[in-house]
């Protein structure tokens, strides 16, 4: 499927977590061919490595705090200019506050990458019920625990609801309805993103 789509933009998506996000993410990449750069799970990877870079990340995730700039920015960047220019990506989880956000825009136009963001809306109670369900499933520690997705959904909304609502200033984000099944969440972003040029 890898290149099918014809899509001259990347994609940023956005979401509360437990907004389904990851999953859309996973299945818009299957479908339409983006190459998927998931912020948290490269940072998981990292956490998991057994590395001196790994512990202090982990100190990070563990307690639902963003992992500090300069890894993560680091992170994206290498993964960004592995990537050839006519592969598209879909970004999940970056950027994720103000400051990502600059240099993000900043590694993007270096690179000469354009792109476009979908923020997939949810409410807030029913985001907590879905991140409980899905710990259950997936085995992760940081979904288990209530004060931890409290945390990250504290940080969602300090830290990056701003960057959606700049980039929505400037024209570059779409809004989808999150309410509703998988399948049908998806149809809206598949046909959001068919309308990006
Ligand atoms: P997620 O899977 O997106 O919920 O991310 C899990 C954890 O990874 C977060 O709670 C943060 O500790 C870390 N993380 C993910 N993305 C970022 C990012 N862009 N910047 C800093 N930390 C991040």
């Amino acid at each position: 499927m890898k290149n099918s789509f014809n899509s001259t933009v990347d994609l940023v998506l956005f979401g509360i977590q437990g907004s389904g996000k990851g999953t859309q993410a996973q299945r818009l990449c299957r479908e339409l061919g983006y190459y998927l750069f998931e912020a948290g799970g490269e940072l998981r990877r990292i956490a998991a490595s057994g590395t001196e870079l790994g512990e202090t990340v982990k100190s990070y995730i563990d307690v639902g705090k963003l992992v500090p700039f300069a890894i993560i920015m680091q992170v994206v960047r290498e993964a960004i200019v592995a990537q050839p220019p006519d592969q598209r990506i879909l970004f999940d989880g970056i950027p994720r506050d103000e400051d990502q956000m600059r240099a993000f825009d900043a590694i993007m136009q270096d690179v000469g990458r354009a792109f476009r963001c979908i923020q997939i809306l949810l409410d807030e109670a029913e985001a907590v019920q879905r991140i409980l369900g899905r710990a259950a499933e997936q085995g992760r520690a940081d979904d288990a625990d209530e004060a931890i997705i409290r945390k990250r959904m504290d940080t969602f909304r300090s830290k990056t609801l701003p960057v959606i609502q700049a980039y929505k200033q400037r024209g570059k984000l779409a809004e989808v309805d999150g309410e509703g099944s998988m399948d049908e969440v998806y149809e809206r972003i598949a046909h959001t993103v068919s309308m990006f040029t």
